[in-house]
């Protein structure tokens, strides 16, 4: 294991004298949004953040870990008290901004990882205007349940996760313990006649959904299911997945 090369833990000089050894930038990105009664309202922020500075420890002084965005795009779950959201229109300009910074300094790939799966598709299609404008490579990658279906089939999990659920508050178990309420835990009280429970009969089709409108607790899943057991080996997978992205893809 390497040291995290962390860009707030240094002084612009000991940057500086590293900065030719960095070929990738890592960003991620949370978002202060509710997580039900289960976990707290920077969930997806603090494992973000936790999860550049393991894979930074990957690579040392080969990939640099930026600061992590604290907001994102959470107008979904905008009815729980406590959730910020950009708007759309800002959220492209931060993370444009965020590119321009970059570039300034002469670095021109950067991949963002998201904890926060409605920040995905901006980034994704901002991508291609990085590429105009900068000349930059922007990737994205998710570093949740979407990575391990497979091995959350083999468990005794429920079929309607994603939020809240068993398998984030597992990984939030392990990779920030102190955002978990252990004692508060529950699964999803879905509101009555949600069509939220018929997802799978919308192919590739996308709409809006208010989680207020598909949650009475604003959580999926039922997280009393969750272990710190499940969440150090999701997330061991989860690092290896986007380790094989960095190397195949990236680098
Ligand atoms: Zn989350």
């Amino acid at each position: 294991m390497n040291k995290a090369l962390i860009l707030e833990e240094l002084t612009w000089v000991e940057f500086d004298a590293v900065k030719d050894q960095v070929e990738l930038v890592i960003i991620p990105l949370g978002s202060t949004e509710q997580h039900g009664p289960n976990t707290t309202l920077a969930t997806d922020t603090v494992r973000a953040r936790a999860m550049g500075k393991l894979i930074g420890e990957e690579y040392g002084n080969r990939v640099l870990i930026g600061p992590t965005l604290p907001i994102g795009l959470a107008y979904h779950h905008m009815k729980f008290p406590g959730t910020m959201t950009f708007s759309l229109q800002t959220y492209i300009q931060v993370i444009r901004d965020i590119c321009w910074s970059f570039n300034e300094h002469g670095f021109k790939k950067i991949l963002f990882i998201t904890g926060h799966g409605g920040n995905k598709r901006p980034v994704h299609e901002y991508a291609t205007e990085a590429r105009k404008e900068f000349g930059m490579d922007i990737y994205i990658s998710s570093m949740g349940g979407s990575l391990v279906r497979e091995l959350s089939a083999q468990e005794d999990f429920t079929k309607v996760k994603g939020h809240a659920c068993e398998v984030e508050t597992s990984q939030t178990m392990f990779l920030a313990p102190d955002h978990v309420r252990p004692d508060a835990l529950e699964a999803a009280k879905f509101i009555e006649g949600t069509k939220y429970l018929d997802r799978e009969h919308m192919y590739d089709c996308g709409m809006f959904w208010d989680f207020s409108k598909v949650s009475e607790n604003g959580a999926l899943g039922d997280a009393t299911r969750a272990s710190v057991e499940f969440g150090e080996k999701m997330n061991a997978l989860v690092v290896e997945k986007i380790k094989k992205f960095i190397d195949n893809i990236i680098l």
